[in-house]
């Protein structure tokens, strides 16, 4: 072992303050590759050993080690995600296929699979631990590791079968727009829309070597359309052409539709659910397809009424006869920018970037009474910064802030684990997000902005307000339809008045947000929600109802199930030629099968947080924020989100509170 190398497994054996300026310095880039394989033999050769231990040994505690193999490719995978340049990408492009395997191979494990069984029969596990075995066994369990063999080699077909259906799929619906361009050449019909967009379709059309503008079949494209371009018969056939994609000929994806939903159907039912949807929601938080269709349904009667008010609404203004669906982005893009207008260069100046910042860690702490103490240290770029946190003077966890664009970072936020808590570890969580930075140091946020950090820092307080001492229980870890949960909420505080006014200050005046700034705010919340549920709405329940209520006896009963669906869900007809299934991506070849409901179930759970806030006339009411803390918080993934949710409520999830605060009710 050499010296860098040594140095290296000392600094990943530290289990205080990391050092990430020397484990992403060139001298241990240019080793990483050897280290990594070498940490990977180690691990084969633990796992080895593992499976040998004889079964009357086995206790919980093999289950459990922290893996130096998996903090190291995690802290290298970080790296890349924020750094992305052709050394860091060779590192890990070259590993990944590797650490793939090996996970494979664990995962696969039939002793592995009986040695946890053993464990939770012969052990007196104490509640959390059981939990752990459970959870590691059921994911075994969707695996097909226990079925007899004539079943998983039935499931393996079936597995494979699916794969290719949803890349046949995924094809067919490139393949049927790639063609697709449309050109413009009367500027005239294209004056509302903004430069870039404009630009943007000018340089297509040259790349094509075509005069005018050119838009093709890409969303943004569509959206360009729909919101800016003033000619009606345009609209509707950028409309049209968006419904008849992958509907006929050799791209039709109607016939693969019903071959993927046969697939599914008959996994699930070998794996020992009564259909498609009750696999999906065996990891989530939701427990029925029922709920979910008896939730949704409630929902798009309840948005009808806004929806008709808001389309009565730009018919009015407008002095329109008739609206059709390639009608309503346009008109209600208009209404909001002559009606509800606000000057988004006026209002960044409230939300200097230092000043949100601090406004953020004195909101958590008047909620839930953390500190947040920076550290003067150095890491990996100059715009980083490192703080400890802490809650009434306990140690919680090490947190990283890169919060500023760089050409070299993936252009999203997000929030990570860099080190799950083992023993003696001490937690490591980061928050990435691409602030624009100021040249003079007073960088200015616009409210989305605010929203992202605001978001991002809730993810990081749900990890670092997990209390188990098992990694594997802590908050990152809960049900995907439950994650977000702590993260939305979190954004309530920067939209209301008194949790703003904590923050927004003029940046030369220092004066607070003016009351006209606000109402219009509170207006915009609220713009069009209507419409935009019964949206989500009709792709919910057709995604749901086409997992869990039998699968349609031809393309014909498909297509009949989809649009029956939307007459039921809309308030607006249909044109004639409608048909989103064929191109919905999503969930014929994406991970949202029987799960798109989940974008909205998170608003659902959330808004009921937070109407307990406001309910209790205090937005930093102790009584609740201490509730929230001990039932949700704190307890992690120690027990099903839906009980965490009954713990915090005493009942299941209603949709009141987001109706209200959704101006339905
Ligand atoms: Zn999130």
């Amino acid at each position: 072992m050499n010296a860098v190398n040594q140095k290296v497994q000392k600094a990943l054996s530290n289990t205080d303050f990391p050092d990430l300026k020397f484990l992403y310095s060139p001298e241990v880039l240019a080793q990483a590759p050897k280290i990594l394989e070498e940490l990977l033999e180690e691990e084969k050769a633990d796992f080895e050993n593992k499976l040998k231990i004889k079964d009357e040994d086995i206790s919980f505690e093999i289950f459990e080690d922290f893996s130096k193999l998996d903090y190291f490719f995690g802290l290298l995978e970080h790296y890349q995600w924020v750094h992305n340049d052709d050394i860091i990408r060779k590192i890990i492009e070259d590993f990944e296929p590797k650490y793939v395997d090996f996970g494979n191979e664990v995962s696969y494990s039939k002793r592995y699979y009986d040695m946890l069984k053993i464990c939770l029969e012969n052990n007196n596990l104490d509640q959390q631990q059981a939990r752990i075995i459970s959870k590691s066994i059921e994911s075994f369990d969707v695996r097909w590791i226990s079925l007899p063999q004539d079943d998983q080699e039935e499931l393996k077909k079936i597995n494979k079968e699916l794969s290719e259906l949803s890349q046949k799929f995924s094809n067919n619906v490139l393949d049927s727009k790639k063609e697709f361009e449309y050109i413009i050449t009367d500027k005239n019909i294209l004056s509302e829309m903004p430069n870039d967009d404009i630009d943007a379709a000018v340089h297509r059309a040259k790349e094509k070597k075509k005069e005018g503008y050119l838009f093709d079949a890409s969303q943004w494209s569509y959206m360009s359309i729909m919101k800016y371009c003033s000619d009606q018969n345009v609209r509707k056939d950028f409309y049209d052409s968006r419904n008849t994609f992958a509907t006929s000929g050799k791209h039709n994806n109607k016939a693969l539709i019903l071959k993927i939903l046969t697939a599914r159907d008959k996994k699930a039912k070998l794996l020992g659910f009564d259909n498609y949807a009750g696999l999906s929601l065996k990891f989530k938080m939701a427990e029925s397809p029922e709920q979910i269709i008896n939730l949704f349904a409630q929902l798009s009667e309840k948005a009808k009424p806004k929806s008709k008010q808001e389309l009565d609404e730009i018919r009015e203004y407008f002095k329109l006869d008739d609206l059709k669906l390639w009608d309503t982005g346009y008109y209600a893009r208009k209404l909001k920018e002559e009606k509800y207008s606000l000057d988004d260069k006026q209002l960044k100046k409230y939300f200097e970037f230092e000043s949100v910042l601090t406004g953020m860690f004195t909101i958590i702490n008047k909620l839930y009474w953390i500190e947040m103490k920076k550290l003067e240290v150095e890491s990996y770029n100059q715009d980083v910064s490192v703080y400890e946190v802490s809650q009434n003077g306990k140690f919680l966890s090490y947190f990283f802030t890169d919060y500023f664009y760089n050409e070299l970072k993936r252009p999203w936020a997000w929030a990570n684990i860099l080190r799950e808590k083992y023993e003696n570890n001490k937690k490591i969580i980061v928050n990435v997000c691409n602030f624009q930075k100021a040249a003079d140091g007073k960088t200015l946020l616009t409210l989305s902005d605010v929203e992202t950090m605001f978001h991002e820092f809730g993810h990081a307080t749900h990890e670092m307000l997990s209390c188990s001492t098992h990694s594997e229980l802590s908050g990152f870890h809960v049900e995907w339809d439950f994650v977000e949960l702590p993260s939305q909420l979190l954004e309530n505080w920067c939209r209301d008045r008194q949790g703003m006014s904590l923050f927004a200050k003029h940046v030369d005046t220092g004066e607070s947000v003016p009351e006209e700034m606000l109402e219009k705010l509170e207006l915009l919340d609220n713009f069009g929600t209507g419409e935009f549920i019964l949206a989500q709405n009709t792709y919910a329940m057709m995604d749901m109802g086409l997992h869990s209520q039998g699968i349609p006896s031809s393309e014909e009963a498909l297509d009949n199930f989809v649009i029956k669906n939307y007459d039921i869900n809309s308030s607006l007809s249909r044109g004639d030629v409608y048909s989103p299934h064929t191109t919905f991506t999503h969930i014929f070849d994406g991970w949202y099968a029987a799960g798109y409901y989940s974008y909205m179930w998170a608003e659902i759970i959330e808004k009921e947080v937070w109407k307990a806030f406001k309910d209790s006339w205090d937005i930093f009411s102790p009584e609740v924020s201490e509730k929230f803390l001990r039932d949700i918080l704190s307890a992690g993934t120690t027990k099903k989100a839906s009980e965490l949710f009954r713990d915090f409520f005493w009942r299941d999830v209603r949709i009141d509170a987001f109706l209200n605060e959704k101006g339905l009710i």
